[in-house]
């Protein structure tokens, strides 16, 4: 809301004042006087206090005539509350009550900047980990395999590096880590990608294991990378913090098997459990043609156990499991919780992401399919993603409580003041949370994170790579591209009130004195009033008080002076008052005339 200049008197302000509190003195709102600040080039917070002078600034800008308080006293700010943890996404299976559960590998993913070693890292625990087949049978890139750790104890790592496949994933819905390695090259440090990957780890809820990687190198700088974690609220455990930080050198295998020991304590906590005797349910990690084989897609099954011959369905994907393989070619008949398989016979290649189900027989899979196939033509396709303009409608069917944001800017520098800015936006009823924010322009990554989280993605002074903006309309995220940080707060404050049923507030328009009665019929009466103070209107509602209590309540039926209708009756006149609802008056009787007005 920009108010024009107009002349609103003196305010007397104190030489140092909280945002919060100058806008009780103003009468605006927190907002209005963070963006008034904002204009003049002060990157304020609610609870922060900002001198005199500035404050006059903002007060002149909204009309007042500021004074300096001869006696400041900076009223005390409320402390804004400890952040509210991230809701996980969960999106994993639900095991029915009082089924049977066993413990079952944690599911590990591999995230980090490019280049910091995820792919060598991947390699390392795999080639000593990892029992080759027998007669050293081709072993084939299943996306996923499972390796080791030094207590006999397995670990089924996702071996699909980047976080793409990671938060690809969960755009689909499919919550399948239960673990996130973030891999650091200690002569590097946290880089953007890094950054990223805890952002996204942390979107998720997924505990995180730092890899300290590349500790061989001379230049390794062990020390300036735990320092820049503690920078991204991962404080190392040495610090007293709960993070867990392993050296190691991948491209030496150094420090495999503590890496693996620390992600089995770190998934113990969180006791991954499933019951494997139910129909299996899994997830596609990666799925292709094979000219001779057919549909050839890698499943993590999740829970349950699958079976050779099992009728599945994968999204429009259907059949029958015709054959399986583990992750070194070895053909089974089955497959537990955390085990990856290379499933062959279904119908077409679905999605990475795709949930994969078992159904009676492949009839049902097959009419299932044909359904989903004609409910997604019947909707274009779309999936449902919040925009500015749609998130309205997904607040009140309470799907969203978080307002999420994915912030990309042109320098480092812009980030903290849109973050702090953007957060102040917050209410009751709707969190807006910056989820991701960094420098560089819109990347498929960030369109990843906004559609896994439901969020839409702001750019300030930067452009969208081709790739990101067609995921981006495949997939229905909002990119809003911007060059004034003020327009950013002005329309997401305008998103976020918009979510708000509207407030109304009584206003009292005019206190009535009813001097006479007069009957008409049966069924009607006219109140003879005289106006004491206000202006009461036809269209004010009413309420009628006797002996200090309330009567009646009721919409106005006509009010005439004399014998005309008139619309307004101004204190000092008499009128005649008519009410929809009400006709007992009698002489001596209030009338109380008001109107709602919208607040908010
Ligand atoms: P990714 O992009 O994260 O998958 O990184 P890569 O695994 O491809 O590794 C990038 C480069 O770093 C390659 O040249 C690796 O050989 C090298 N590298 C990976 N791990 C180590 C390590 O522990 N020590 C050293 N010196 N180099 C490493």
């Amino acid at each position: 809301m920009t108010q024009a200049p107009e002349a609103r008197g003196s305010v007397a302000i104190p030489q140092a004042v909280v945002v919060k509190d100058l806008a009780d003195l103003l009468d605006v709102t927190p907002v209005d006087i963070i963006k008034e600040l904002m204009k003049n080039g002060v990157m304020a917070t609610i609870n922060q206090v900002v001198d005199f002078d500035t404050a006059a600034i903002v007060a002149a800008d909204l009309g007042f005539v500021p004074e300096e308080e001869s006696s400041a006293s900076a009223a005390d700010g409320e402390g804004a509350g400890p952040e509210a943890e991230p809701e996980a996404f969960s999106m994993r299976v639900e095991e029915d009550e009082g089924a049977a559960l066993e413990p079952r590998p944690p599911v590990v993913t591999v995230l980090g900047h490019v280049d910091h070693g995820k792919t060598t890292l991947l390699d390392a625990i795999r080639s000593a980990n990892v029992v080759e087949g027998e007669a050293g049978g081709i072993t084939q890139h299943v996306g996923a395999y499972q390796a080791t750790a030094p207590d006999g104890r397995l670990v089924t790592f996702i071996d699909t590096p980047g976080h793409e496949a990671f938060t690809e994933m969960r755009a689909r819905g499919a919550q399948v880590t239960d673990v996130a390695i973030i891999v650091i090259a200690a002569d590097d440090g946290v880089m953007p990608q890094t950054r990223e990957a805890i952002d996204h780890a942390r979107a998720a809820s997924v505990p995180v294991v730092v890899a300290l990687n590349k500790v061989d190198l001379e230049n390794a700088n062990l020390d300036r990378a735990k320092q820049q974690l503690m920078e991204h609220q991962l404080v190392p455990e040495e610090f007293g913090g709960e993070t867990v930080v392993v050296p190691v050198s991948a491209l030496k295998g150094e420090g495999v098997p503590d890496l693996l020991e620390n992600v089995l304590l770190v998934s113990d906590l969180e006791e991954p459990k499933a019951n494997p005797d139910r129909d299996a349910v899994g997830v596609v990690l990666e799925a292709a043609t094979d000219r001779h084989r057919g549909v050839v897609a890698t499943v993590l099954v999740q829970t349950g156990t699958l079976h050779r011959g099992d009728a599945v369905l994968a999204g429009m994907a259907y059949g029958r499991v015709k054959s399986m393989e583990d992750q070194d070619g070895q053909q089974v008949k089955s497959a537990g919780p955390s085990t990856p398989v290379v499933v062959l016979g279904l119908s077409e290649v679905p999605p990475a992401g795709e949930r994969l189900v078992v159904r009676k027989n492949e009839k049902e899979a097959r009419r299932e399919a044909v359904s989903r196939r004609r409910a997604a033509e019947a909707s274009g396709g779309e999936r449902t993603a919040v925009t500015l303009d749609t998130l309205f409608g997904e607040i009140h069917r309470g799907t969203v409580k978080d307002f999420n944001i994915v912030l990309k800017t042109d320098v480092q520098g812009s980030i903290e003041p849109l973050v702090r800015a953007l957060e102040n936006l917050t209410l009751d009823e709707v969190n807006v949370k910056v989820i991701h924010a960094a420098a560089g322009s819109v990347n498929e990554s960030d369109v990843n994170l906004a559609v896994a989280s439901q969020g839409v993605i702001i750019g300030f002074n930067i452009a969208t790579e081709k790739g990101a903006q067609r995921l981006a309309d495949s997939e229905h995220v909002e990119i809003r591209p911007y060059d004034v940080i003020y327009d950013i707060i002005e329309d997401v404050e305008q998103a976020v009130q918009g979510l708000l049923d509207p407030v109304y507030e009584e206003r009292e328009d005019a206190r009535i004195e009813v001097r006479a009665v007069f009957r008409l019929g049966r069924r009607n009466a006219i109140a003879g009033s005289f106006v004491r103070d206000g202006q009461v209107s036809r269209n004010s509602l009413t309420r009628v008080m006797r002996d200090g209590e309330q009567i009646s309540e009721s919409k106005m039926a006509s009010l005439k002076r004399f014998e005309n209708d008139v619309t307004e009756v101004d204190a000092g006149a008499e009128c005649g008052i008519m009410l929809e609802d009400f006709r007992d008056f009698e002489e001596g009787d209030q009338i109380v005339a008001y109107h709602m007005e919208r607040v908010r």
